[in-house]
């Protein structure tokens, strides 16, 4: 195949010892599987609040394209024990916060969470995600990139750390932004003044001012060809002889979104001219097919999501699914249990060990990096609150809940620790977005194939 399109090959790495070509392979069987599940009700109605506030910039408004807006379904479909007890753990423990005097209390995050659960005030609402599918919106321009350049900020991890973790994060950034830092930041570094809202009680901390925040955003690049450069940057740092494999996986797995979500719209891609929905072979190619990195950075993700549902298939098998109804319930524990033994019987895909060993003399240091790792992530989950179009607001939520979920389930637990907590290791809401994630991605893989053949067939054409 032309270089253009061509799908990868060799090993994945960076803790993968899985080929390319391997998942390609597995995928064929997955991706039915997937399919059937997220069309069930259980995988297809999710809890979101798509109301709350940015919490980092004022956003200009929502997106008023008809393709931007999502239907909520009648609440009244949802089975009761959904909407209670351990089915959303997110719901309980809510400490008062007298900090924020009347404020509603925010959700208590556990300390194992990647993701910050959506506060659970009267704002959420059920959607069913049949009705609302992951396609091309429109959205696009400043804010849109605003969006993506606050996420990939969040790869640059705390300096102290770095030197003595012995690792090199984003030194040229922290160089730049050290010297335009000003007094009044006292000496903080750049990710705790730009992108680390209140966190829940009981840390005390400020939100930041709207001058604030326009002040550091005049500092960061404005637009979509300086944020290359900025991605750029990261991207080769992070391919780097120096850099550290958690930074190399923080990169891949937001890097792997980022272009899971191109293809999604370049997939079906409204065609003004003819009024249609399609696949969009020149979307495909510059956005995706002519970055092979960026092609195989979505197969990353694959693997470590795949090796996270490999990981809680005990918890998956054991599952409760309360649809209400008995044949329901039997029909998805079937499915449920066919995807398990699909996933038992793959070779191992991710080796979430490797990440965050202990190092010689820096005792300690370890558990510094795997929190900020994961309060950088929890921040990903935050800025979707920013993203200025409700449709694509509510798969950034799903996604980036899907990859912390992940996360959660290879980094907060080990298989001892998995086993013990039994069933109090996910909500309905990270369960759901975990499987439709992998199917996001598995979609993805599947669609890379179609847009290869396209490519493939308009050579010959010329
Ligand atoms: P963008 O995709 O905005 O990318 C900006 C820059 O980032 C590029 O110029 C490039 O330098 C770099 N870059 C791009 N891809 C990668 C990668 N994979 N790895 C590393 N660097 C990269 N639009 C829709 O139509 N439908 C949706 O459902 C939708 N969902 C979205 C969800 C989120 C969370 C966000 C932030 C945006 C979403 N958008 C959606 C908008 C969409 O992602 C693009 O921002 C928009 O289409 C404009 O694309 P662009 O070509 O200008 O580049």
């Amino acid at each position: 195949q032309p270089q253009q399109c061509a799908n990868p090959s060799g090993l994945i790495g960076d803790s993968s010892c899985c080929a390319y070509e391997t998942v390609e392979k597995l995928n064929i069987d997955f991706s039915k599987k997937l399919h059937e599940l997220v069309n069930m009700p259980f995988f297809r109605y999710f809890k979101v609040n798509l109301y709350k506030e940015c919490p980092f910039w004022d956003n200009a408004g929502l997106c008023m394209n008809e393709d931007c807006s999502v239907e909520r379904m009648d609440k009244e479909k949802v089975p009761e024990k959904w909407k209670n007890s351990h089915h959303d753990l997110g719901k309980v423990s809510i400490p008062a916060n007298p900090l924020f005097g009347s404020l509603p209390p925010r959700p208590l995050i556990k300390e194992q969470d990647f993701c910050v659960p959506d506060a659970d005030a009267d704002e959420e609402v059920y959607v069913d995600l049949k009705d609302n599918p992951e396609r091309f919106t429109g959205y696009s321009g400043p804010s849109a990139a605003k969006v993506w350049r606050a996420i990939y900020e969040e790869n640059c991890f705390d300096v102290a750390q770095e030197m003595t973790a012995g690792c090199h994060y984003c030194e040229s950034e922290r160089a730049k932004l050290k010297n335009q830092q000003q007094p009044k930041n006292n000496g903080q570094s750049h990710d705790q003044n730009i992108l680390v809202p209140p966190e829940p009680a009981p840390m005390k901390s400020e939100k930041p001012t709207k001058k604030k925040m326009d002040d550091i955003f005049s500092r960061l690049p404005k637009d979509s060809n300086e944020l290359q450069g900025l991605v750029q940057g990261i991207a080769q740092d992070s391919n780097g002889e120096e850099s550290c494999l958690e930074k190399r996986v923080y990169y891949r797995l937001i890097s792997g979104l980022h272009a899971s979500i191109s293809i999604h719209i370049c997939d079906e891609w409204f065609n003004q001219t003819t009024g249609e929905w399609g696949p969009n072979l020149d979307c495909f190619i510059s956005r995706v097919g002519v970055h092979p990195e960026r092609l195989e950075n979505i197969y990353f993700d694959y693997v470590v999501l795949l090796r996270a549902v490999s990981k809680i298939s005990d918890f998956l098998t054991g599952y409760e699914f309360c649809t209400g109804d008995e044949a329901l319930d039997k029909n998805i524990r079937t499915s449920v249990d066919e995807l398990v033994s699909l996933v038992k019987k793959c070779p191992p895909t991710f080796d979430e060990k490797l990440l965050f060993q202990e190092q010689k003399g820096a005792v300690g240091q370890t558990r510094m990096l795997k929190n900020q790792f994961r309060n950088h992530f929890r921040n990903v989950t935050r800025i979707m609150d920013c993203v200025g179009c409700e449709k694509c607001r509510l798969w950034g939520k799903i996604q980036t809940t899907g990859l912390g979920t992940a996360l959660k389930i290879l980094f907060s637990y080990d298989d001892a620790s998995l086993k013990r907590s039994a069933d109090n290791i996910l909500s309905r809401s990270e369960i759901v977005a975990l499987i439709n994630t992998f199917n996001r991605f598995s979609e993805s893989i599947s669609a890379i194939d179609r847009f290869g053949a396209m490519y493939q067939s308009r050579l010959e054409q010329e």
